[in-house]
């Protein structure tokens, strides 16, 4: 697949990268319906923040479920589903207490990059709510 990169201040490619697959039996694959340019996006973009690799982009992102690892039990094949930004559990603490991007098991969704037609999605079962929004 094809998907935004950055590579240093100003400088992102739309470039060739892997496929996403499933790692951890709590993930799921999504194909991106739609994803945008976060904010937090334009400090690197800018130079601001530094990075020391390219990167990819994105973790503003909405999608239909493609694929869904064996401990997942709430999402499913062909939902429409809305993501957050950080990956997260749903059930510790933090969580409980309604503090989902403090999750203790939290994964950044910008390391797998928004930005392309398909992106791996840990945590599924906490990250991820579906919609009722028709698929076919
Ligand atoms: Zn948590």
């Amino acid at each position: 697949m094809r998907g935004a990169v950055l590579y240093g201040p100003r400088d992102i490619r739309f470039v060739e990268r892997a496929n996403p697959a499933i790692i951890e039996p709590t993930d799921v694959i999504i194909r991106i319906s739609a994803t945008c340019v976060c904010g937090s996006d334009l400090w690197p973009y800018r130079g601001i923040e530094p990075i020391n690799e390219p990167r990819p982009m994105g973790h503003e992102y909405c999608g239909i479920v493609e694929e869904v690892g064996s401990a997942v039990r709430n999402i499913k094949p062909g939902q429409f589903v809305v993501g957050s930004f950080f990956a997260s559990d749903n059930t510790c603490a933090i969580c409980q207490a309604g503090y989902q991007s403090r999750c203790v098991h939290k994964e950044p969704i910008g390391a797998g990059g928004a930005q392309a037609p398909l992106l791996r999605v840990p945590l599924a079962d906490g990250t991820l709510v579906a919609t009722s929004h028709p698929t076919t």
